[in-house]
């Protein structure tokens, strides 16, 4: 299916705007561009890299005024000559000038083809192609910082460096193999003992950044719990500055789980609004306590409330998750005492609310995101790790136990397998499929 042999064309931007533009990439593709531009010269004969002004024309009809720009092979985002026409913002323009570029030759092209023909083509790695999809959804600082570390190849040049060093251990181990009959080693093995455990440190980190990757690429899940009228709607209801939860006070009317994205200081939370955590005989609120104890599970920071009148609902935490304990309504609880590590916060007021935020917000470490550290974010890169990850633990018990050298680079291999998965190294139809299949037309 990913043949690159004929010539794409797709609009490039939603429609709705100024402006729109239309993308042709391929080998004819300004011949192809040329069939329905007049400028002052063809495309053809314009030097690589040049913006033309000229009209589309149909026949003798003018369809619109344009701006042509050139692009030739190698140098372009896939690597092939392309043409990107800007035209006025009509969805009738652009479908006239698609039609246009059909008649003439191109093919309409399918999600996230021009990033699959920049992959095929040596452009981008898989990582990279990955990080333009994220990129074009990334809602906050932190979610964009991290697509742009991985679409700049600062994760993939860290992966290819890790490959360097376990083909430097194959290439040496297979040495070994053909010279098998002499008994030789040509691998230290203290060495390849230490290099192994290197590749190994490095993989684990990776695998573990994912937990933050994740949760800034789909938001941070922040569940309110508390007792049936501590609060929860309430300080929802303050945090978002909006009455999008229920308040009430008749207890247990909170039914289902709300969920609120909040971008805090470049981060984005879901905050989860919860049903109370008690017993109940009503079905409906039966299910919505169910739904909290889901969200409780799924939150990355757990806001416990106590309004100082009801038990605080009992919750054990994974090591994973972050607890903040809050005391509220102490606009009604002057001078009692609060416990050290307690924010202390009227959600009827305000009062005490930005340190709360600000507690939430710290819970998220994103230094190492800001520095430029590679961060997974994505699952099946995630996969790919823990499965090289495992590899190279079984290659590391091989050497430990003085298993036969092929049996060790064999699991090697096996890493260097798995690594190349997540760059597109050693890829399938079926994997590029399905990651370019989310991508838009036009991408
Ligand atoms: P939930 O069941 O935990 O969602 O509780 P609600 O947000 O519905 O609040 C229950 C009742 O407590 C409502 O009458 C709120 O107005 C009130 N309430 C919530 N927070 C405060 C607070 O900080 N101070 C005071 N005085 N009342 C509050």
């Amino acid at each position: 299916m990913y043949t690159h042999d004929d010539t794409i064309v797709a609009p490039a931007t939603a429609s709705g705007g100024a402006l729109s533009v239309i993308r042709l990439s391929g080998e004819r593709a300004v011949e192809i561009a040329d069939r329905l531009f007049r400028g002052r010269k063809p495309l053809a004969e314009s030097r690589p890299a040049t913006v033309r002004y000229g009209l589309i024309c149909d026949g003798e009809r003018i369809v619109d005024d344009v701006v042509a720009t050139l692009f030739r092979a190698p140098n372009s985002y896939t690597g092939e000559d392309s043409v990107e026409f800007s035209c006025h913002g009509s969805q009738y323009i652009t479908s006239e000038i698609i039609r246009l570029a059909v008649e003439a030759g191109a093919r309409l092209a399918t999600a996230g083809e021009f990033t699959s023909r920049a992959f095929l083509a040596g452009r981008i790695d898989l990582s990279q192609a990955e990080a333009v999809a994220d990129m074009i959804a990334a809602d906050s600082q932190a979610a964009h910082a991290m697509a742009s570390t991985q679409l700049r190849g600062g994760y993939s040049s860290e992966l290819n460096s890790l490959r360097a060093d376990l083909l430097r251990l194959t290439s040496l181990l297979e040495l070994e193999l053909d010279f098998s009959e002499e008994d030789v080693t040509f691998a230290d093995r203290a060495q390849l003992r230490q290099t192994m455990g290197e590749i190994g440190r490095h993989i684990s980190r990776l695998k573990e950044s994912f937990q933050l990757g994740n949760a800034i690429r789909e938001g941070v899940a922040v569940a309110i719990i508390g007792a049936p009228n501590a609060g929860k709607s309430t300080l929802l209801n303050r945090l978002l500055g909006e009455n999008r939860a229920m308040v009430s006070e008749i207890a247990g009317t909170t039914r289902d789980t709300i969920e609120e994205r909040m971008n805090i200081d470049g981060v984005v939370f879901r905050f989860i609004d919860t049903a109370g955590l008690h017993e109940t005989s009503d079905r409906l609120e039966q299910m919505g306590i169910e739904r909290t104890k889901e969200a409780l599970e799924r939150a990355q920071i757990v806001v416990v409330l106590n309004d100082g009148l009801n038990a605080v609902p009992k919750v054990s935490l994974s090591e994973n998750q972050r607890l903040i304990e809050v005391a509220n309504k102490m606009d009604l609880r002057q001078g009692e005492s609060i416990a050290d590590g307690v924010i202390s916060i009227s959600a009827l007021t305000g009062e005490g609310v930005e340190e709360l935020l600000r507690a939430i917000r710290s819970a998220v470490d994103t230094r190492s995101l800001y520095a430029g550290d590679s961060i997974v974010s994505s699952a099946r890169h995630r996969e790919a790790l823990h499965h090289a990850g495992e590899a190279l633990n079984r290659a590391i018990e091989a050497l430990d136990s003085d298993l036969p050298t092929d049996l060790l680079s064999e699991d090697i291999r096996q890493v260097l397998h798995h690594i190349g998965c997540i760059t597109g190294d050693i890829t399938s139809d079926e994997i590029l499929q399905s990651i370019f299949s989310k991508f838009c037309i036009g991408k």
